[in-house]
């Protein structure tokens, strides 16, 4: 546990081991199935919703106090107050703005979809929890391109630079995204499912696995999988997606699960090293730390600049591959532009 000055303090073994192995099957199969049955009940959608995540939030958070990963990153690093104005865009306005202008068309197509086909695609006679994991492994399909062609072309990359900016790993990184790249991943998660068949019950559903799988994902607690590594896009393989090398970056870029890193051969699980404590982006320690400057440098981030500010750890790989001399990073224009 870490006290309020900064101490931190170990729980009993057996209870660090309880949290270590339990704490995200726990939470996350109590999050999903009460959030199937509220469902189920005749509850509303954004009441189910909103109060499994701020039981989640309120739970990951308490985890980072009691049982930290790393304790240097339980320390705020000037970054809480960004963090928390990505939330609200990335989490409450980007994704319901989607749902408000394009959920309504979408069902239609979907709908007009099915009788052209002449039967509906999706297994909607399935149940309501046996349709979740089709609904995740297929709404990833489309984001694990996105989100590989985000670190793999230089064009995309500055959609997602701010999420790899952060310099460290906490339950808020969950939610730092530029709402450009919320979207267009929230887009395509929704509309293939939607136009497959999926109903609005799938959605929610949808949205608390992402939810709680974030926030473990994301989340500074020592969690461990096991052979539920290979199901989950969990901490234990995300830390290495964060790192500043290229070459450990540049894998697991599941959101929601790990399936299609495994069919694409980007999974990355090596279990005899720990994966690194100082993460961010290699060549770019200018990075804007402002909410504003990080929505602009999407513009302000001019082509030109790519050649001596790459992807995460880009020139460490070129080392070490020796394909390139490391190219010392120019000093970053964005402290002028921004
Ligand atoms: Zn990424
Ligand atoms: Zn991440």
């Amino acid at each position: 546990m870490i006290t309020a000055d900064g101490v931190v303090q170990q729980p009993a073994h057996w209870v660090r081991t309880g949290l270590t192995f339990l704490s995200f099957p726990l939470v996350f199969s109590a999050s999903i199935g009460l959030g199937a049955w509220a469902l189920a009940a005749g509850w509303p959608a954004p009441s189910v919703a909103i109060i499994t995540t701020i039981a989640v939030v309120i739970i990951v958070a308490a985890l980072e106090r009691v049982h930290p990963y790393e304790p240097r990153w339980s320390r705020s690093h000037g970054d809480v107050r960004t963090d928390l104005m990505h939330g609200v865009v990335s989490v409450l306005i980007t994704p319901e703005v989607f749902k408000l202008l394009a959920l309504g068309p979408l069902f239609i197509a979907a709908d007009a979809l099915s009788q052209r086909v002449g039967f509906g695609v999706w297994p909607t006679h399935w149940s309501t929890l046996a349709q979740l994991p089709l609904t995740i492994v297929v709404s990833e399909f489309p984001s694990y391109w996105v989100h590989r062609a985000m670190h793999e072309r230089r064009a995309l990359f500055r959609l997602h630079a701010t999420h790899h900016s952060a310099e460290r790993l906490y339950w808020l990184n969950a939610v730092r995204f530029h709402p450009l790249d919320t979207l267009v991943t929230f887009a395509l998660q929704v509309s293939i499912v939607v136009l497959l068949g999926a109903g609005p019950d799938q959605l929610v559903l949808f949205s608390i696995w992402a939810m709680v799988h974030g926030l473990f994902q994301h989340g500074n607690i020592d969690v461990r999988l096991g052979p539920l590594n290979y199901v989950f896009s969990m901490a234990e393989l995300h830390r290495w997606h964060h790192s500043r090398t290229l070459t450990e970056a540049n894998r697991n870029y599941g959101n929601n699960c790990i399936f299609w890193d495994l069919v694409f051969g980007t999974f990355y699980w090596p279990k005899h090293r720990r994966p690194p404590a100082t993460i961010g982006i290699a060549g770019m320690p200018d990075f804007p730390r402002e909410y504003l400057s990080q929505l602009a440098s999407i513009w302000r981030w001019k082509a030109d600049e790519w050649s001596g500010q790459r992807s995460p750890g880009e020139d460490e790989h070129r080392a070490a591959a020796g394909t390139a001399e490391v190219t010392t990073p120019r000093p970053s224009r964005f402290s002028r532009l921004l």
